[in-house]
């Protein structure tokens, strides 16, 4: 499988430690809000790509952490904790908003169809494994102490900056525009592993440490928690496009330095969802949410397929006319399957393989989703039986995860219902002798019904009812004509 690394700036042969084992880490949501439905792009996008790599025959080991701490109004060291702004937002406190906007997050997961990863690891509970961390760092010569905090030193290093081709004073104006400088730090992009000064004095969750009562800064959560979870060879970092800089560069620079040798060789950024008018931000007044989009009548799983639509690394531009599209496109998708039997005939295996062929093809090609959608059309329009289409959707669908089947098979048990419901249209039933009977003639409308939608053994059962009740019963142009015998 070819995907593109952020790393090293181009598509490249995914390789693994172990292989045939992939350690994959996402960065989790910090859980002071709902999630966006930006933020759920790029845990579908993430989702797709676990999935697609055990659908390519990968056993994979999938680690998440949840932001409960650390994470500051700025992505940088500067604001406040976004946990604690949340809680009195809501006057609660903050390990209630983290249990509530952690479910949130897993109930959207649950609709968006989204795997929950093998290893989901709240930030809170890790404090002594990052104390360890920031210890060895400062041991090491990587960290020191200044001002009452702990800040990693980027001198020590050889190569700062991983994933932007910008040089290293264009980033610096970029990280500090509008800050206070931290005097403390003695490089520019040094930053905090450990707080103990507080810059606000209500912090609500501290825990002593070596240097004093404090906090842990976001970036070594991930760091902590990949290392315990995944081991020292982590070979699969994923995230946001946001995520990259600050917080990637330092998750790789503490990394690298604790371990001693090289960490992550592949990282995977998602682009942007944004509107029309920039970006998607949950401090804009109506920001969007799964359970906005359900109050609309929106299925979730229409908007994951809107996102499919796309290629993880181009910037979407969400619009509810750009998601009714996907609306039609979607339905049109389970019509179309549901008009095939899935018990017409035996799977043809040569042409499912050829067909799932064709998908890892695309998919092989950095997670071409778009394209991995055009061949479930060629499916619908392939030359072939019913039973061969189901089994090649149903192949792909492991990885697409729009329960194209389900919703199909649902769709023909409610046309068939509504089928055996209807009476038969301008089926007439006359007596051979001219007499009228209602049951005998109730019963031979349910046979014609029973025909229609092909039960031809409750047909059959009816037949052998009026046949026990001395009735026979001769099929004609339009309807039925009986007789006693
Ligand atoms: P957060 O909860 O802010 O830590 O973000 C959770 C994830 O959503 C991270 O991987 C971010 O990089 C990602 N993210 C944030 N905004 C967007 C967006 N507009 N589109 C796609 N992903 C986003
Ligand atoms: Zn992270």
């Amino acid at each position: 499988m070819y995907l593109y690394n952020s790393a090293t700036h181009r598509k490249e042969e995914f390789k693994t430690h172990t292989p045939g084992h992939v350690e994959m880490y996402t960065c989790g949501p910090t859980v002071y809000h709902f999630a966006h439905i930006g933020n759920l792009r790029s845990y579908i996008m993430e989702d797709v790509l676990e999935k697609y790599l055990r659908f390519a025959g990968y056993d994979v080991n999938r680690v998440m952490n949840i932001t409960d701490v650390g994470h500051l109004t700025s992505d940088a060291d500067e604001g406040e904790d976004k946990m604690l702004k949340g809680a009195r937002r809501e006057h609660k406190t903050v390990m209630e908003i983290a249990q509530y906007y952690t479910e949130a997050f897993f109930d959207d997961c649950r609709k968006l169809n989204i795997r929950r990863p093998d290893v989901v690891q709240p930030a809170t509970g890790m404090i002594d494994d990052y104390i360890r961390i920031v210890q060895t760092l400062i041991d090491k010569g990587h960290a020191y102490v200044a001002g009452g905090n702990v800040y990693f030193d980027t001198g020590t290093l050889d190569r700062y900056y991983v994933f932007n081709d910008h040089n290293e004073e264009d980033l610096a104006v970029g990280v500090r525009e509008g800050v206070e400088e931290d005097t403390n730090k003695r490089n520019k992009n040094d930053f905090v592993l450990w707080f103990t000064k507080s810059k606000f004095e209500d912090q609500a969750l501290k825990w002593d440490s070596p240097w004093g009562v404090g906090y842990p800064g976001w970036h070594i959560e991930c760091s902590g928690i990949s290392m315990k979870y995944n081991g020292e060879y982590l070979d699969l970092h994923c995230g946001g496009v946001d995520n990259a800089f600050p917080h990637h560069t330092n998750e790789i620079a503490q990394s690298e330095s604790y371990l001693g040798h090289p960490w992550c060789p592949h990282w995977c950024h998602v682009a942007h969802l944004n509107t029309a008018d920039g970006k998607m931000s949950k401090s804009k007044g109506e920001f969007l949410t799964v359970s906005l989009l359900e109050e609309k009548g929106y299925d979730p799983l229409a908007y994951r397929f809107f996102c499919l639509q796309s290629h993880y690394r181009k910037n979407l531009v969400f619009s509810w006319d750009n998601l009714d599209n996907a609306v039609v496109s979607y339905n049109k998708l389970i019509a179309r399957l549901a008009v095939l039997d899935p018990a017409d005939g035996a799977v043809d295996e040569a042409v499912l393989a050829e067909l799932k062929g064709k998908f890892q093809k695309a998919m092989d090609n950095d997670l071409n989703t778009p394209n991995g959608i055009t061949v479930l059309y060629d499916i619908l329009k392939a030359k072939t039986n019913g039973a061969t289409c189901w089994a090649a959707v149903a192949a792909l669908d492991e990885v697409l995860g729009l329960k194209l089947c389900e919703k199909a098979a649902d769709q023909r048990a409610r046309e068939a219902k509504a089928a055996a419901a209807a009476p038969v249209a301008g089926f007439t039933v006359v007596s051979e002798s001219g007499e009228t009977d209602e049951a005998v003639e109730t019963l031979i409308r349910h046979r014609a019904e029973a025909k229609k939608v092909k039960n031809f053994a409750e047909a059959d059962r009816i037949r052998d009812e009026l046949k026990a009740r001395g009735v026979e019963i001769t099929d004609v142009a339009g309807g039925a004509r009986w007789r006693r015998v």
